[in-house]
């Protein structure tokens, strides 16, 4: 049985005293949570978040990390800095980096393998636009997503990996998939998954929803066969509201 593992993206919103006062409040509220709880935050407000969840049931994630190790490489940040600092978690490939900052496969491959060798754990965003969602090729985009993202991982970092399918055009928007379209493209994950690590590894793999979620549609969307929990923005910036997705049962 995979459990359920709901993790708020901030993007690129609040402050280092915002961060406090929300881990503050919303630790409380999710203390008797059953799932997995990870908030990725803003690379100014990690340090700050991780003091502040100490104790609790909360883990830390960041947004992104470059892939070499250390170097001529103004403004990034390596893993190893990450991990120093007591990360787990770091979103790779999320739509608003291949959009804006041109994240192709081969870069998102390059950040995962990247990850897992400083032991942080990746969750890998995939997902198909409007336009290759009503041409219906949204399944073959994101089959070659995963192709490509997955391409010389080992089978034994298959259990520290998340994978988040978002379809970019629910992401922000306010539109969500319905529950079986997002259950039913997850699966066709896991079996893309399975055609290149086998089933025992793809039925344990933690794929999680990402697109407007929110307490409303949260219940009915993390109770389908293959969705494991969620990848949550907007909505995870208010601490009550991602309480009531994160405390779901
Ligand atoms: C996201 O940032 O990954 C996301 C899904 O955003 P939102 O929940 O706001 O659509």
């Amino acid at each position: 049985m995979r459990k359920k593992v709901i993790a708020g993206n901030w993007k690129m919103n609040m402050l280092p005293n915002e961060t406090i006062n929300f881990i503050d409040k919303f630790s409380k509220l999710v203390k008797d949570s059953e799932n997995e709880i990870i908030l990725c935050v803003p690379f100014v407000d990690l340090f700050y978040a991780l003091l502040h969840v100490q104790g609790t049931n909360i883990k830390i994630g960041a947004q992104n990390m470059y892939w070499e190790e250390k170097g001529a490489f103004t403004g990034e940040i390596s893993g190893n800095m990450l991990k120093s600092i007591g990360v787990e978690y770091v979103i790779i490939g999320h739509s608003e980096r291949r959009a804006y900052f041109a994240e192709t496969d081969e870069i998102v491959n390059k950040k995962i393998k990247a990850a897992l060798k400083c032991k942080l754990k990746p969750i890998i965003c995939v997902g198909e636009t409007l336009e290759q969602r009503e041409q219906g090729k949204a399944i073959e985009i994101i089959k070659l997503q995963i192709q490509e993202a997955f391409k010389d991982i080992d089978k034994n970092d298959m259990e520290n990996i998340i994978i988040a399918y978002e379809p970019i055009w629910a992401i922000g928007t306010g539109k969500t998939a319905t529950s079986e379209d997002a259950n039913n493209t997850i699966k066709a994950i896991r079996e893309e998954i399975s055609k290149i690590y086998g089933q025992d590894v793809a039925k344990r793999v933690i794929m999680q929803y990402g697109g407007s979620v929110k307490s409303s549609n949260s219940q009915e969307l993390f109770s389908m066969s293959d969705i494991d929990g969620g990848l949550v923005g907007g909505a995870s910036l208010d601490a009550e509201e991602f309480s009531k997705i994160a405390n779901y049962k």
